[in-house]
């Protein structure tokens, strides 16, 4: 299954972590925001967690903390600066929607 892209199965977050970004003086990551795709959804069992990679090699180097209403939300990015994980804690909005997709997908 070809990893698929954040705008088409969590829309909604990426804008609120855009808007997000760009409140914590992070608005050069925008574009590689909308570009994400989830390569793979953590598996640490957390019921809290939905965090998932955006690379298929995840180093993280260095992160960005949002500011969320709800939950917590982490960019972590590479010494490159490039995203390769995204940290989503306390956020079963996000948590449903990735396992509504995955589901679906695998049949
Ligand atoms: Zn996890």
């Amino acid at each position: 299954m070809p990893a698929p892209l954040i705008s088409d199965v969590l829309p909604d977050l990426l804008e609120e972590m855009v808007y997000l970004a760009r409140q914590a003086g992070a608005d050069p990551l925008e574009g590689q925001l909308r570009a994400l795709k989830i390569e793979s959804v953590c598996d640490c069992g957390d019921e809290n967690c939905a965090s998932f990679a955006t690379a298929p090699v995840v180093k993280v180097a260095n992160f960005v903390e949002l500011q969320s209403m709800e939950g917590q939300l982490i960019i972590d990015l590479n010494a490159e600066n490039e995203i390769c994980f995204i940290e989503v804690l306390g956020r079963p909005d996000v948590k449903y929607l990735l396992e509504e997709y995955y589901e679906s997908a695998s049949g």
